[in-house]
């Protein structure tokens, strides 16, 4: 970074503070990571120098004789981890692969099925602020009230009343497993195509810890950079059939030229996911979120669904006497960086709802152990439980920043 010193004081300065505070804070953003050094050398490489629109072996410019091989290598590697039979790696991000799916096969106005926003589903799933929501015709299924899990017989009844031609899976804040045969099934019945959004559970699917949707969905896509801890971007994977229209989509459908850096940095990131070690890793995630969340019960947290079967925990803090938000900011003072998030069938607004989500993935990579969760809950409870406290929220702060130092993050110094 000797170079952006020089030329940049400014930027330099504040990549130092953001250095510093990934360092220093317990990151449990659930969809943050941190990739390694090499994913992000890859990432800061001159390939951003390379214009490439089309694909290998049919771009409109000339001068591909490397490109076309690094993109063929990130598409391999990636058909051989997932079990895909079509990859296109083109995808800027999470976002524009889901865009590019609904133009592969929708006419604006088609019906699309998704996960409801509060109840766990993204954005892109059909919320009426985003361009799924707005330029297709969008309805929701969600959880059971009761039991916080899943509604499959609801998803079932909603399919057949709307009749979608997409079926959206996956969600960005639903800590289970979900029953991939059956969205299967239910799109079957109701005649629609099977889109699985991996976004979250992508690098758990990887490691073998999680179920895989390949086998049932027509599409899949996910984003690279969550539990996949590679670079800002996204893959679309799906059966040959679609193979066709998908890279149509991506483009010249929403997007011009592909990203090569991110491209090179997905396919180092891809071998780096195919190994014994990342497996490990993974396992660690499931059983850190597990560790985390019997602490929590412990202490008298409410847990949506109970519990959690991913990297992800969902809380409702309307017992605790503090919103989403509040905790959130207290939280990340004293040291604990998460996200306030909409909870199931949710009284408050979504920019102060009632919950926090918590994910394990970025802690993991540092090294966190069940122990390490552990002490997390701990601080955790006495944050949330007092957060009026500041010299106790400032203590845990400098208690944190030293804890951290016995686990270095990896691609920081
Ligand atoms: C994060 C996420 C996305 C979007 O990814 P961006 O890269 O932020 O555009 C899409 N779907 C799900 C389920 C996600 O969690």
């Amino acid at each position: 970074m000797m170079d952006v010193r020089q030329v940049d004081s400014q930027i330099y300065d504040l990549l130092r503070q953001e250095e510093q505070r990934q360092a220093d804070k317990i990151r449990l953003i659930a969809s943050e990571n941190y990739t390694s050094a090499a994913v992000l050398e890859a990432t800061g490489s001159i390939l951003t120098n390379k214009y490439s629109e089309g694909y290998a072996g049919k771009r409109y410019y000339e001068g591909q004789q490397v490109i076309d091989q690094i993109e063929n290598l990130a598409i391999q590697r990636a058909k051989d981890l997932f079990g895909a039979e079509h990859v296109n790696v083109q995808s800027y991000s999470g976002s524009p692969a889901n865009l590019a799916v609904y133009l592969a096969f929708l006419s604006p106005g088609d019906t699309i099925l998704g996960m409801a926003l509060p109840h766990g589903g993204h954005l892109t799933h059909g919320a009426s602020v985003s361009i799924s929501g707005k330029y297709f015709h969008a309805e929701s299924y969600g959880l059971s009230e009761k039991t916080g899990l899943l509604d499959y017989e609801a998803l079932r009844q909603k399919a057949m009343e709307c009749r979608p031609k997409i079926i959206v899976a996956g969600h960005s804040a639903y800590p289970r497993i979900i029953d991939f045969a059956l969205y299967r099934d239910i799109a079957d019945e109701s005649g629609a195509l099977l889109l699985v959004d991996m976004a979250h559970f992508a690098g758990l699917v990887a490691g073998g810890v999680h179920p895989s949707p390949i086998p049932y969905a027509d599409v899949v896509t996910t984003t690279t950079h969550k539990s996949l801890r590679g670079p800002r971007g996204a893959i679309i994977m799906c059966k040959k059939e679609y193979a066709a229209a998908i890279d149509k989509a991506v483009f010249p459908g929403i997007q011009g030229g592909p990203h090569n850096n991110i491209t090179a940095a997905m396919a180092v990131a891809f071998k780096e996911a195919a190994t014994d070690e990342f497996k490990e890793y993974t396992q660690q995630v499931i059983n850190n979120a597990h560790a985390l969340a019997e602490t929590l019960v412990e202490k008298g947290f409410d847990l949506i669904t109970g519990g959690t079967e991913n990297h992800l925990l969902l809380i409702d803090l309307t017992d605790k006497g503090i919103t989403g938000k509040a905790a959130a900011q207290v939280l990340d003072a004293a040291g604990l960086v998460v996200n306030y998030n909409a909870v199931p069938f949710d009284k408050r607004k979504p920019w102060d709802p009632s919950g926090i989500r918590l994910g394990t993935a970025a802690v993991t990579s540092r090294g966190f152990k069940e122990e390490e969760m552990r002490q997390v809950g701990e601080w955790i409870d006495t944050v949330v439980t007092d957060p009026e406290n500041e010299q106790a929220v400032a203590a845990i702060a400098e208690d944190i920043k030293s804890f951290c130092k016995g686990f270095p993050a990896p691609g920081i110094n």
